[in-house]
């Protein structure tokens, strides 16, 4: 829980306190339901999430005009919280898509989209990533021409192109769609946004296994797909900023809800070398310790951005430390947990291994951790690269 351990002024606590009670009373009447046996686990968990909604838990901060509650982060961290102490799934994570349309869309925009994406009416995919553009997202080859038609009507985009790793494009029926706009503008002012409807003529989807047998990921192929201009975010060539502050809040501590996860597994893991006292080897009590390290310095860094935020400071490449900081922390649990847990750690599918082997991609989703430390090298360290000194 990360607002009990350090000394920093988070305001008025009676409020949390009063909302963690509401939450817990309405956990109580509205427990997690089990899954059907023939329901998939994104289904299960759209299930879960528009219960979540119809209790008000989702989009505290997000305005009362667009769907929310006008609350605070904290509020939403609380809410995480919670939801992590009782075992329950989190809030989908939703919130760094929300908020790129809260900064980009316009009005209009957002009183027709966010309501629906915060109740899941509608549910949102990220589409970023390309074969030739991952880490490298300048690079991307999608290309939404703007319509020069004899009648010079310029109101819409033809787009061309491939996207990869799109997570859940098949249970999706939006896609925040990133493509190239000009091709002769530099690289970072010639991206543009989309809200992109997937049922739209020329979009096919096709599903991806993974190595712990989701099909998570999927490959999106678009073939002379209409968009309007309406459904354009932000200005053209507003896209590369879009991109920046989507990722910015999908890196930070605070928005992913991970930190009451792993506060319960380590919590696990203690009790677990307190029970089998005197017979655990002494390399696992000391991964124990590395990984109770590595959680408190998490929620130290965590505690300290959520001061930020309140004193109202946005997302910025300060989240690459967050990612960094949850990568670490995440990896050596479950890696620890496979060790002093043997086939006792399930995830919400019941796979045995599934969540460790979600932990090895926390280093590569939302940006490699050599990115990470770039970012933090360039725009935070301001050190000094290779294409500045020659
Ligand atoms: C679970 C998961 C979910 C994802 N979901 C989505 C999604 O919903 N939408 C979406 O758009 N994308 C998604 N992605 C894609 C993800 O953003 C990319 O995989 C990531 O940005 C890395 O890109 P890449 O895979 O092309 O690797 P590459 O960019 O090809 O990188 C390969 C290796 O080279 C290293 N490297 C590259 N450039 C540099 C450099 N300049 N300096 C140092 N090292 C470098 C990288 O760190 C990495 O180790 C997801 C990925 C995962 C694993």
């Amino acid at each position: 829980m990360i607002h009990q351990d350090l000394p920093l002024d988070f305001g008025d606590p009676s409020d949390l306190t009063r909302l963690r009670r509401e939450l817990r009373a309405w956990l109580a009447e509205h427990p997690l339901p089990a899954r059907r046996p023939d329901e998939e686990p994104a289904r299960f968990l759209h299930r879960w999430h528009r219960m979540l909604h119809s209790g008000g838990w989702v989009g505290l901060d997000v305005p009362e005009e667009y769907g929310g509650r006008g609350l605070t982060a904290l509020h939403q961290v609380a809410v995480s919280d919670e939801l992590g102490a009782s075992r329950a799934p989190g809030v989908p994570r939703i919130g760094y898509l929300a908020h790129a349309l809260l900064e980009f869309a316009s009005h209009e925009q957002r009183v027709r989209l966010l309501p629906r994406m915060l109740a899941g009416d509608d549910v949102w995919c990220q589409g970023f990533s390309e074969p030739g553009a991952g880490s490298d997202l300048a690079g991307m080859a999608t290309y939404a021409r703007r319509s020069e038609d004899a009648d010079h009507d310029r109101d819409h985009y033809t787009v061309n192109g491939q996207k990869l790793w799109t997570s859940y494009a098949q249970h999706s029926d939006y896609c925040l769609l990133l493509a190239r706009t000009d091709r002769d503008a530099p690289t970072h002012s010639s991206i543009t946004a989309f809200a992109l409807p997937l049922d739209r003529a020329g979009v096919t989807v096709r599903p991806l296994k993974a190595a712990n047998g989701d099909d998570e990921f999927c490959e999106l192929f678009l073939d002379d797909v209409r968009i309007e201009a309406a459904e354009r975010i932000g200005a053209e060539g507003d896209g590369w900023r879009l991109a920046m502050t989507t990722v910015n809040y999908e890196r930070n501590a605070l928005d992913t809800g991970h930190l009451s996860k792993y506060g319960l597994l380590l919590a696990r893991l203690r009790r677990e070398l307190h029970e089998r006292a005197g017979g655990v080897p002494d390399g696992l009590v000391s991964s124990v310790g590395r990984c109770v390290v590595d959680y408190q310095v998490l929620v130290a860094h965590a505690r300290r951005r959520t001061a930020e935020r309140l004193a109202g400071g946005a997302a910025g490449p300060e989240s690459s430390i967050d990612k960094l900081l949850m990568t670490r922390a995440e990896q050596r649990l479950y890696e620890t947990a496979l060790q002093a847990l043997p086939g006792q750690l399930t995830d919400v599918n019941g796979a045995v291994y599934g969540e460790y082997l979600y932990s090895r991609a926390a280093s590569v989703y939302g940006g490699t951790s050599q990115i990470q430390r770039n970012i933090i090298a360039k725009r935070l360290l301001r050190l000094p690269s290779a294409s500045d000194t020659s």
